[in-house]
Formats: C-alpha cells, structure tokens, sequence
C-alpha cells in the first residue's frame, strides 16, 4: 500500500504548527526532482520553484534573459549565477513562498548557495533552508532521461519506459500530444551530467557539512521516495 507511509509522514508534519520553510531538492538530472516537487506541492501546499521551468518560460516568452539562456541550456551547460540567482530572487518575493517553498533544481552551484545563503540570513523570521538529495545511479538515469516526455499543458511528467501513459504519447489528463525537451537526449545528458559532477556535487557536501541535510533511495517507487522525502524533511525540522 502506498498511501500509509505518506500519510503517516503527513501526520507527523502536517498539524497547524508546522511550517515546512524554504526546501531544497537535489539530485542529478532525472533523480525525479520536478515529479516529487509536485507530489509535496499537493501536500503542503507550498510553490514549487523550479529553475529549469522558469528559464523555459522565459525561453518560451521569448524575453532577453530567455533568449540569453536557449543557447546554453540546449548545450546542457549552466546559465550564469546572476542571471539564475536575480530571476530566484524575483520568485521568491511573491506572496505564496511566506509558509516555504520547494527550490527544484537551484542551488546548482556553490556561488548560487552561498548567494541563497546570505539572501535568507538577511530576511529575519525566515526557517534555515534544509536540502534533499535523492540518489539515482547512473543507468537508470539515462533510462530515466531519454524516455521522458511532458504534456506541454499540465506539466504531468511521463516515462515512456518506466511510467508511459495510458495511450501512446498522449497525456492522459487532457489528451494532449506529448513532447521531449529538447535537452533530454543521450549527448546533451551526458553533458548535465559533467556540469553536475563539477559544480553541483559540491553544494551537496556544503549543506551536508552544515548538518541541514538528508539523502533519500530514489530508486524505489514514486511513493515511497515522497514518503521518504517527508520523514526527512520531518526530522530535519524536528
Ligand atoms: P532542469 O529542468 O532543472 O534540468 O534544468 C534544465 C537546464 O536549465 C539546465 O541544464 C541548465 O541549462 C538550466 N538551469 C536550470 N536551473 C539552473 C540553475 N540553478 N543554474 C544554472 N542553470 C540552470
């Protein structure tokens, strides 16, 4: 049964006092981040901020900093800190991260914790940030990569051969023709992977030496990493 465990978790971090605070998921490309994001969006009803969905929006919007990033992000390369750390800034300002928020996919980089670091300690009342990571090996991350797919209208994320949906790429929300990002390919993945190893492994070590953080087996059911991801959440809060 899957519902248990999340419930149980829920129950133990879900009473009016409990106030989740600014969370960070970590993990490699295609650890599951955006999917679990949502899941605990549901739960806590806190935003999840997703770096990579706001520099796509930007890209899609066409504005100067979307046209700043395509480049890059089809490369699979980082964008430039300022530009990723003023556009966090901006999310953060609005009126739905006061009881916390997920950060999906930022930090990626020291420069960028250290950045979230001092934006934080210079906003008094706010909870001290505490990370996730969930760990996924290798080959099931490629798996997990070049098989995903989204529906470009509710976001609902798939994997055509771990989680395909019900008809052949098409959402099974709302029918919609399911696309790829144009990043999910084996040469650009390799690629993330290299930027992460070089630059966002070492965040994990920053937050681990700060004692605000906990790993979580990514290679389970969808379920039972949320379940995961709340106990330790939990107990970090604790
Ligand atoms: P994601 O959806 O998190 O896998 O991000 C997709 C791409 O957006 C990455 O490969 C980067 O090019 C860019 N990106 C997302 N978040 C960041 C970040 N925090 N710092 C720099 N680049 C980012």
């Amino acid at each position: 049964m899957v519902e248990a465990p999340i419930a149980a978790a829920g129950r133990h971090s879900s009473d009016s006092e409990f106030r989740p605070g600014p969370i960070l998921l970590l993990g490699a490309p295609g650890v599951g981040k955006g999917t679990q994001a949502k899941k605990l969006m549901e739960a806590w009803k806190i935003p999840q901020i997703s770096t990579g969905d706001l520099l796509r929006s930007h890209v899609e919007m066409g504005s100067h900093l979307g046209r700043e990033a395509k480049a890059i992000m089809d490369r699979g390369e980082l964008v430039p800190d300022d530009l990723v750390n003023q556009m966090v800034a901006q999310r953060l300002s609005e009126p739905d991260t006061a009881a916390g928020y997920m950060l999906d996919g930022f930090p990626r980089t020291l420069g960028q914790a250290n950045w979230l670091d001092s934006y934080l300690a210079a906003r008094p009342g706010t909870l001290a940030v505490i990370a996730v990571s969930i760990q996924v090996g290798y080959n099931q991350l490629l798996r997990r990569i070049t098989g995903r797919r989204v529906c470009p209208v509710c976001s609902t994320i798939y994997n055509i051969y771990l989680q395909p949906p019900r008809v052949d790429e098409v959402c099974d929300r709302d029918g919609t023709k399911l696309v790829r990002r144009s990043d999910d390919t084996e040469k650009v993945f390799e690629e993330r992977m290299r930027a992460y190893q070089s630059l966002t492994a070492p965040v994990i070590e920053h937050y681990r030496s700060l004692g605000r953080f906990a790993e979580v087996n990514g290679e389970q059911a969808v379920e039972a990493v949320t379940s995961g991801i709340m106990a330790a959440i939990a107990k970090l809060r604790g």
